[in-house]
């Protein structure tokens, strides 16, 4: 959007005040509809017309889990966008690293929303009550912590289950780092995630419909693993929730 240097300056320190930034690139906020700039809205906006290859729905629409995540018992993957890698300068790829770096509760509050909308018909479906479920997620190394200094998709389940309206409880325990996954092929990321994870109350998941959460999900290989370990520990029904599937060819 072409502005006046002086409107655009007027504008910042608006912003500057009142601490609106956008929530993609960090800039202050020319304010668009939401809680982006105008330019990453647009640019945004391309991602959500990125379609399922399996079902032929955006990616909001789309439930479809990776045959990994099938093969361990989860159906269901709700997704915000689908995750365009080779796109590394889009605002869905700049949101998802700003969110690693930082804890911005007013993001996660804003996408959250959105999920919140199929959580809230597969809850309705599948008569997810307040006792029967619980929000869970899936913990980064501390490792990860200590660098980026908050855990992300905790931040989204916590948000997620508040708005929700589920419990959210930290009932995985990450037992080791692993190698940086993006490097590896799928049968390697199987191997590098085994052990990965421990249940830290597993009475908690006895009979529980678990939604189990996490920033981005690729191949599903880490998403299963503690899937498998939710389902041994007793739960009833395990559902995923991200902000977004990458690689779609891998379907
Ligand atoms: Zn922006
Ligand atoms: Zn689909």
């Amino acid at each position: 959007m072409k502005m006046y240097p002086i409107t655009r300056l007027r504008l910042w320190l608006r912003c500057l005040v009142s601490g609106e930034k956008c929530i993609a690139c960090g800039e202050m906020n020319t304010r668009g509809e939401g809680l982006m700039c105008r330019d990453c809205e647009n640019d945004l906006k391309r991602s959500h017309l990125l379609i399922c290859r399996e079902c032929n729905s955006f990616a909001r629409d789309c439930l479809c889990a990776p045959l990994i995540m099938r093969n361990n018992g989860v159906d269901v993957l709700v997704k915000y966008a689908f995750y365009d890698s080779e796109m590394r300068d889009s605002a869905l790829n700049r949101i998802i690293k700003r969110l690693k770096r930082i804890p911005d509760g007013l993001a996660f509050a804003y996408f959250a929303a959105i999920l919140s909308q199929p959580i809230g018909r597969l809850a309705a479906a599948r008569s997810f009550t307040v006792e029967n479920t619980v929000v869970t997620h899936i913990p980064r190394s501390r490792k990860m912590i200590a660098r980026d200094g908050h855990d992300q998709a905790k931040h989204l389940a916590q948000a997620i289950a508040k708005r929700s309206g589920f419990r959210h409880k930290s009932l995985l325990c990450r037992l080791k780092h692993g190698k940086q996954q993006k490097y590896l092929n799928i049968d390697e990321r199987i191997e590098n995630v085994k052990g990965m994870f421990s249940i830290r109350k597993p009475s908690e998941l006895k009979d529980k419909n678990v939604i189990l959460v996490d920033d981005l999900v690729t191949t599903g290989a880490t998403v299963s693993e503690a899937a498998k370990l939710i389902y041994e520990a007793g739960a009833a029904y395990v559902a995923c929730v991200c902000l977004a599937k990458s690689d779609r060819s891998k379907f």
